[in-house]
């Protein structure tokens, strides 16, 4: 019968199919995955640690798989927000971002999962907690973040979620900025991205601008990032937190910090203090940050090499 076959195949000059379909290897199949823990949950997902091991013989890889938040507001609508969460990380190549790995899809086709590589030390927000960070290695993690984030930039996306709790910890010597949700392309020619939805926003690491009109630009990434490197410099120390130095600092009279206050605060100019024992150009760098004129701040190449220097 082979033989038939091959002579057919001769004869006819038509070659048959590969039998075997060719693996996409960025589709996960949901029975394949197992959880093992959960990892983290935020604002809009949920983070669990699987095993994914389709060959059933134990030697599974880890991966990180996001899943959306079940908490039927969307109903059976996946949200646009989501799927743009998804095309932006797989667009995205940088040894300080989270790898995309590919994603899981529902019967029916909605992708419903996105799978990353698993980041095994978690946020630097709990890294921190657990091990003091020393100045050598804020600086170091300092300077990744912003070597990510320059690379963010030059592919045209304002991150807008820029946080110690959205950076992970690969190692002691390396971290991957995490967490797309937010994250906007900003089209050539223009220069900031304006919000229209509202919700669970997290405004004590946001611009003045950005409370003030929503506008997000690469300049508010600046901004969230000199308030990451204080929660570095803190080593994450909830009573030092964004939001609780921001209570401390409001005047005794107000009763109540809230929106409408705080930018009332940072347009007078007010500010985090500057960490303990945190280096003269560390503190120069926090300043530009936050400075309330946008164009005033330094971009992340600049910063890279300025971290290149004080490391030195
Ligand atoms: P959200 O959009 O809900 O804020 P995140 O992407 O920030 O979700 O993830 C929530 C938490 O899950 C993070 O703070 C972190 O602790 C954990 N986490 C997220 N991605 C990973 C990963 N790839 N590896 C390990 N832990 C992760
Ligand atoms: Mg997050």
């Amino acid at each position: 019968r082979t033989v038939l076959r091959e002579l057919t195949k001769i004869d006819t000059g038509i070659i048959l199919p590969d039998p075997m379909p060719v693996m996409d290897p960025t589709v996960y199949h949901k029975r394949y995955l197992k959880e093992m823990k959960e990892l983290g949950a935020g604002h809009f997902g949920k983070v669990s640690l699987y095993s994914y091991d389709p060959s059933n013989d134990g030697t599974g890889e880890l991966v990180a798989v996001k899943s959306l938040k079940q908490d039927g507001s969307h109903g059976n609508h996946v949200p646009d927000v989501w799927i743009k969460e998804i095309e932006t990380l797989k667009s995205l190549s940088h040894i300080n971002i989270v790898k995309y790995k590919g994603c899981c899809t529902e019967l029916g086709g909605q992708i419903v999962q996105l799978v990353m590589e698993y980041v095994p030390m978690g946020s630097l927000h709990k890294y921190a907690r657990k091990n003091r960070l020393s100045m050598p290695r804020s600086l170091l993690f300092a300077q990744q973040i912003c070597q990510g984030m320059a690379y963010l930039h030059s592919k045209r996306y304002v991150h807008r979620d820029l946080a110690a709790r959205n950076v992970l910890v690969e190692n002691d010597n390396l971290i991957k900025i995490g967490d797309f949700g937010l994250s906007k392309y900003i089209p050539e020619g223009e220069v900031y991205y304006r919000i229209r939805e509202d919700g669970d926003r997290p405004v004590y690491w946001y611009a003045v601008e950005c409370l003030k009109s929503g506008k997000f630009s690469f300049e508010s990434d600046i901004w969230s990032f000199g308030v990451t490197l204080y929660e570095i410099l803190t080593n994450c120390d909830p009573r030092e937190s964004p939001p609780s130095k921001f209570n401390e600092l409001k005047a005794p009279d107000i009763p109540q910090l809230n929106f409408m206050v705080l930018i009332l605060m940072l347009e007078k100019g007010i500010r985090l203090p500057c960490p303990r024992d945190c280096p003269h150009e560390v503190k120069n760098i926090l300043n530009q940050c936050w400075a309330a004129d946008c164009s005033a701040r330094p971009n992340f190449d600049s910063l890279v090499h300025r971290f290149d220097t004080i490391r030195k």
